[in-house]
Order: structure tokens, then sequence, then C-alpha cells
């Protein structure tokens, strides 16, 4: 999911769109955008992309000069409008609205835990849950309703949550998520991505620290910490996949460190063939970084068709098999009778793939020589990407060379962990402190078991 929120300016719901729009790589599941005037708030949200739920008309409905808003990548059980973000909570002495990026892993325990003390919960959503938890601590001041109930919760969350005169932007102990702090004018803005930043003017300031709660309101930015930060854990499939490559995320370079990851993998895998070519958009980068290493040509062999959404998000299996191929096509002139490296950022169910060996061959490719900027995915994600139960994931079930085989090509080889962290690491040698938990089965935080899980998700 994506993030923005904004505290102090005319154009508050107008910037928030903006935003959001940037943002819509994150999720194109659903929107929702609350405004505050000071007074009360005002919400309007749909299911579907930022441009089609958001008009003129709507939008000038959103009034005030602060506004958090939401755009929703929901995991398969999670779809529908219901669970659309900002979750809006009207009462007569505050109102709050709340939005979150990532998933908590006690949800289980935290959702009877809430129900066995009579609150009623109405979606499936994990937003919902930490907006309980903050007002069963009612007869506390917000701010310490906020931080006793994130210190209840575990599990990875970039939050957002706004009243009618205070916006709270929080980030998990072990920072799983990203979240920037920004500034328009004078006007504070927060997002998951920095390209969000660049689309409406702001300027980067810095980074959400883990464990940190920050207050914005008339007074300023003030800033708490909630639980002692950890070492960072920040998702590293952020950086091979997830963001867009012209973010800075924890002051990395997105398109510079699928760079590194191409040109690492060159060197941990190289293979002898007549051009490389990536899988648009998310590997083009990895793609030129390996050409620039191994000295092989980078060429075009892959177009995308750009009026189609990515196909993992699809919330099923079917769907998503068509979109592989309503999406890709092979460039024959660059393809034909030649040995081709294709480079793609991650293989988590191999269904990419397989179509696009397949296609390439189809086009007159010789050889298809698969390469992957990351590491295998063995273990599934707790923290908010999809990347489904371990037996669909296809480097838990089979061996390298079971997978080159499945897949069609010729060879495969995987970037090493190692590699992906030596492209994480940055200029001055800072280690960013990624989470590698799904190539390496280590996760950061503690974690419950799915089937204790699964129920109510
Ligand atoms: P597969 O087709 O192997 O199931 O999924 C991997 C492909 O889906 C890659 O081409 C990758 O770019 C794309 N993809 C789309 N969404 C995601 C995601 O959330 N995680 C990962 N790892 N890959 C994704
Ligand atoms: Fe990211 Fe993988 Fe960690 Fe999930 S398990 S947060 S996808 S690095
Ligand atoms: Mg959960």
């Amino acid at each position: 999911c994506g993030l923005f929120a904004i505290f102090g300016h005319e154009r508050a719901a107008e910037l928030t769109f903006y935003g959001l729009h940037a943002l819509q790589h994150r999720g194109q599941q659903g929107a929702g955008i609350v405004t505050s005037n000071g007074e009360q708030l005002s919400i309007h949200k749909g299911v579907g992309l930022v441009n089609s739920i958001f008009n003129e008309q709507n939008l000038a409905t959103l009034k005030g000069t602060s506004a958090i808003g939401h755009v929703r990548y929901a995991t398969e059980e999670q779809s529908g409008f219901e669970n659309v973000q900002p979750l809006l909570f009207r009462s007569q002495i505050s109102s709050m609205a709340l939005a979150h990026n990532g998933e908590i892993v006690n949800d289980f325990a935290l959702r009877s835990q809430l129900e066995a003390q009579g609150s009623i919960l109405q979606t499936t959503s994990d937003t919902e849950i930490i907006a309980h938890l903050i007002k069963r601590g009612g007869y506390l001041a917000l701010e310490e309703a906020i931080k006793q109930a994130l210190g209840m919760v575990k599990g990875a969350y970039a939050f957002v949550l706004l009243t009618e005169d205070q916006l709270f932007v929080a980030l998990d102990p072990y920072g799983l998520r990203p979240l920037s702090i920004g500034k328009v004018d004078d006007a504070y803005v927060v997002a998951s991505e920095t390209c969000a930043f660049d689309l409406v003017g702001a300027e980067y300031v810095r980074e959400v620290k883990p464990g940190e709660l920050i207050v914005i309101d008339k007074n300023g930015l003030n800033s708490t910490m909630f639980a002692s930060p950890m070492q960072r854990a920040l998702c590293s499939m952020e950086y091979v996949y997830f963001s867009r490559p012209d973010s800075d995320l924890n002051g990395i370079n997105v398109h510079a460190s699928r760079k590194l990851m191409g040109k690492q993998l060159a060197k941990e895998a190289s293979i002898e063939a007549d051009v490389v070519t990536g899988v648009p958009d998310s590997s083009i980068s990895a793609a030129i970084g390996y050409a620039e290493e191994s000295g092989i040509p980078y060429e075009l062999g892959l177009i995308k068709n750009r009026y189609i959404g990515r196909t993992f998000i699809e919330p099923n299996q079917s769907s998503r098999e068509e979109g592989v191929k309503m999406k890709l096509s092979p460039v024959r002139g660059i393809v034909n009778g030649k040995r081709v490296v294709m480079i793609d950022d991650s293989i988590v169910r191999g269904t990419t793939s397989m179509r696009i060996v397949r296609l390439l061959k189809e086009a007159g490719a010789t050889e298809v020589h698969v390469r992957i900027a990351s590491p295998p995915i063995k273990n599934p994600c707790f923290y908010g990407v999809d990347t489904t139960a371990s037996e669909d994931l296809l480097a838990s079930q089979y061996s390298i060379e079971e997978m080159a085989e499945k897949i069609g090509a010729d060879s495969l080889a995987f970037l090493s962990v190692e590699g992906l962290e030596n492209a994480l690491v940055d200029e001055d040698s800072i280690e960013t402190g990624i989470c590698k938990a799904c190539f390496t089965g280590r996760y950061p935080t503690e974690i419950y078991p799915r089937e204790v899980n699964a129920n109510g998700k």
C-alpha cells in the first residue's frame, strides 16, 4: 500500500491526490482521502485507480488544510470497499481517520482480545484493530493512547492518523516499510516514497525513524519515540521490485540500487550471449546494470503494453496468467536468432518467467538464459507483501535446476543474498539495514503461525 499525508496547506486535498497518483504502483485496488478543516473531517474513497476515484467535484468537497490518503494493495482475502482506507471514526468529541501500510502479525490475538472486551470490528483490516486499540485508551490523551496501542501491535506498519487539528505519523520499531517526511511551502508532507514529493514540489527532509511517533500540528513537528528502535529492517523487496526507480529509500536511490544488483548478478552468474533484455518496467534498471558489467549489449527485447496494471497484484491465479500475455510482447527483430539473457527482478510463482521464456523462444531466440536480480524467495512474507503461501513459492518447492526446467530456460541463476546486501550499501558505506526474511527465513520480528493467523484475514 501507499501513504501520503500533508498538514497546513491550502491545497491539501489536491496535493494528496497528486501524491497518491505518484504512489499508484503501490496499490491499485482502491484509494481514499480524508481531509480536515480544523472542525470536521471529510472523506472520499472508492475501489479502483486514483484517477477514476477522484475528480474536480469530489476533491472540492474535501475541505481543509490537512489530509491523509491511501492507495490499497489488497491481499487475496481483503478486497472490497469496506477495507478501503483511510478508515474514519466519527465521534462527538474528536474524530479520527487512519491509514496504514504493512501487516500486523499478532492480529488474530489482538482481534480476539478486542472482541472479548466488547469491540465490534467491521472490517478485516489491520487498521481497524489499531483504531480500536487507540479508542480503548480513550481516557488518555490521544498521543498516549496511540503510543499504548502501538506498543501492543507487532509487525510492520507505516501509519498516519488525522484528527481535526493534528496529524500523527508512526513507523514500526524495525522500520520494515518505508516512510519519509518532506516539506512543501510551509507544510509538512509524509509519503511512502519520495517520488510523491517530487510530483507535489516538496523537498525531502528525512526518514521517519523506526519506533518514532511524530505529531504535526499548529505548533510544528514534534518527535517522540513509542518504542526503542531496533536495527532497521527495511523491506529489501522495496528496492528489488516494489518502489519506483525515481524514489530514494533511506537515502538510497532505487534505480541505482537495481543497477548494482544487475552488475553484481553479472559478476556472479555470467554467460555467453548476444543481447541482454529486461522485463519492463521493474527489471530494466537491473538489466542495464547486467549489460554494463558483462559488456553484452542491452536491448529492448520486450515491450510492455502500458494500459494494464501489474499482473501480480490481481488477486487470483487465472487473471494473473492472462495478465502476463496482455502485458508483454517480444520484439522479434531484436531477439530472432539471438542468445538472450533475460533479466527479471524476482520469481514468486514463476508465472512471469515461464511465459516470457516461451514468448522469446516463439519470437526466434535460440537460447534464453534467465537471470534473477534477487535471491530465491523461499519463505512467505508476513509484513504486507502478498508473496503467497510457501507451497506456491517456486523456490521453496524446487531446486534451481528444476526451476530452470519448469520455466523452460536454458539456464537460470539468482543473485546471492550477499550480492543483494552489497547493492544496498550507499557510498558512505552506511548499511540501510534490510529485511531479507523471504530469502533467508530469518524474520526480524516475532511471527505467529499462519494457521492461527489465517482465520478472519
Ligand atoms: P511470478 O510471476 O514469478 O509469480 O512473480 C514474479 C514477477 O511478478 C516478477 O516479474 C515481478 O516483477 C512481478 N511482481 C509483481 N508484483 C510483485 C510482488 O509484489 N512481489 C514480487 N516479488 N514480484 C512481483
Ligand atoms: Fe520485504 Fe521479504 Fe521482508 Fe516481506 S519478508 S518485508 S517482502 S524483505
Ligand atoms: Mg496479519
